[in-house]
């Protein structure tokens, strides 16, 4: 943070050796990794940084366990030069995806790579009983020999206040309502935490990892056990006053005789569709309880006839999508849903009916596309974030 009772310019007069170093090494990193891996000369090359400042720099880092030396290549002069990457084998970070049906734990390394070891939950009935499920699956993950956690990452659904750090109201998951899984696990585990609404996490793995590299401007719409809404604007997240922003699943779509809500409400545009909505109607049209799982399998397999659910949740999916184009303007709008597993199709009607509800200019100005990042990718994208970013967190 900017020294505070000096003033700005007090502050660059007296900027501290201490301070440029860590800018340097932020500077290494942010070339590392957009480019690498690295030799030292391609860093300073690629960075703009003088030879003996990068070899500073990569020493810290080096040091810190952020980066790692890969193999070596031939130079012009037959000299191997060690090329430099973000830590993948002698670090990893974990990503823990909170959801109402089944979590997930996963490990992957600094480059966000994920490691096969995906460790599944039922996701328990209290808190006390998921702090100790995720505690047991992260002990399991940070059991590999030589590898050292440096953090882990949280994605958990509803409202989460980003100040207090807590879950403030998940209509899918009341449990965690008031709790603040990160600080508690941080406290558990003896690792830095971090905590992401999961429609944020989405957005952060696409922007980190997938589709959305290098976009400042897009907004991802997520249709899973609820809806909700990530914007990204001018390479920021919108998060609003509290980090509540983005609730586009409890805009009232059925105005009348409504459906109820987890949150309270009736006729919210997560009961029309939303992974729970469509369980619910396939449930009632096959006369026994399904999951959403299980309703992707039936569709998959063509077995039975859901035509009408699919129509009316592609019909409200593209009321959604409408909305978030008239109200954000996004370069980029990417849709994350299932359905899109079971027909492609799907997708290009939601589009063409969206088209039919949205302010010409709004729809002509906006790409839309499927998302091809997950929950737990943005836990770790959150994670890795946050100690990359550390490395200058006192500028
Ligand atoms: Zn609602």
């Amino acid at each position: 943070m900017a020294p505070t009772g000096n003033g700005a310019m007090s502050a660059i007069t007296t900027i501290r050796p201490a301070l440029v170093g860590r800018l340097n090494e932020r500077q290494v990193l942010r070339v590392i990794q957009a480019r690498g891996p690295l030799s030292r000369a391609e860093v300073a090359r690629e960075s703009g940084l003088s030879p003996p400042t990068v070899s500073k720099a990569v020493a810290a880092l080096l040091k810190s366990g952020l980066l790692e030396e890969a193999d070596a290549t031939e130079t012009a002069r037959g000299r191997p030069a060690p090329r430099l990457r973000l830590a993948s084998s002698s670090a990893q970070v974990l990503g823990v995806a909170i959801d109402g049906g089944h979590c997930e734990v996963v490990s992957a390394g600094l480059d966000g790579e994920l490691h096969a070891d995906l460790v599944a939950i039922s996701t328990p009935a209290s808190y006390p009983a998921l702090l100790d499920a995720i505690e047991a699956a992260a002990r399991q993950l940070m059991g590999r020999s030589r590898v050292t956690t440096l953090g882990l990452g949280v994605s958990l659904p509803g409202l989460v206040d980003y100040r207090k750090g807590c879950g403030v109201l998940s209509p899918n998951l009341p449990i965690t309502n008031g709790r603040r899984p990160a600080a508690d696990l941080a406290e558990r585990l003896g690792i830095e935490c971090t905590l992401l609404q999961e429609s944020h996490a989405l957005c952060l793995a696409e922007r980190e990892y997938g589709l959305a590299r290098g976009m400042d401007d897009f907004a991802m719409l997520d249709v899973g056990t609820g809806v909700g809404l990530g914007v990204m604007s001018g390479g920021r997240l919108v998060t609003g006053h509290s980090g509540l922003a983005g609730e586009v699943g409890h805009i009232t779509v059925v105005a009348d005789d409504g459906r109820p809500c987890g949150c309270g409400n009736r006729g919210c545009l997560e009961t029309e569709v939303s992974d729970h909505a469509l369980a619910e109607r396939a449930s009632e049209k096959l006369g026994r309880s399904v999951d959403v799982d299980e309703v992707i399998d039936l569709l998959k397999a063509g077995t039975v006839d859901l035509s009408a659910e699919l129509r009316a949740a592609v019909k409200y999916l593209a009321v959604g999508v409408a909305a978030v184009l008239n109200l954000f303007n996004p370069a980029t709008l990417f849709i994350h849903s299932r359905l899109f597993e079971t027909d492609p199709g799907l997708f290009d009607e939601v589009v063409r009916q969206a088209r039919a509800r949205t302010l010409p200019p709004a729809f002509a100005d906006t790409r839309i596309v499927p998302a091809k990042g997950s929950k737990r990718q943005g836990a770790v994208a959150g994670i890795v974030r946050l100690l990359t970013d550390a490395v200058a967190q006192d500028v």
